[in-house]
């Protein structure tokens, strides 16, 4: 559990969001290094929408791999995208 000080402590908007989406992509798609991996979740610890975004494209990488894979999708997966947008 994050305890709520660690919470406090993280940025609500980020000044390098641009650079860090493209970091996002990168890594959801098996294109980041280990170095790169390590350097955004250490940043992704103190900039909440890096962390958002982060977990966003995660889900729709899982969506967009079952469909790929035609198989079906379950709802929880779909309910964590949803539920993510809404709080963007
Ligand atoms: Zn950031």
């Amino acid at each position: 559990m994050v305890s709520e000080a660690e919470k406090i402590q993280k940025k609500t908007s980020c000044e390098h969001q641009a650079e860090c989406m493209k970091m996002v992509q990168l890594i959801v798609d098996g294109q980041a290094s280990d170095e790169q991996i390590n350097q955004f979740k250490l940043n992704m610890d103190t900039c909440l929408p890096c962390e958002k975004g982060y977990e966003l494209e995660k889900c729709i990488k899982e969506t967009m791999q079952l469909r790929l894979e035609k198989k079906c999708v379950p709802s929880s997966l779909i309910d964590c995208i949803k539920q993510k947008i809404s709080t963007l």
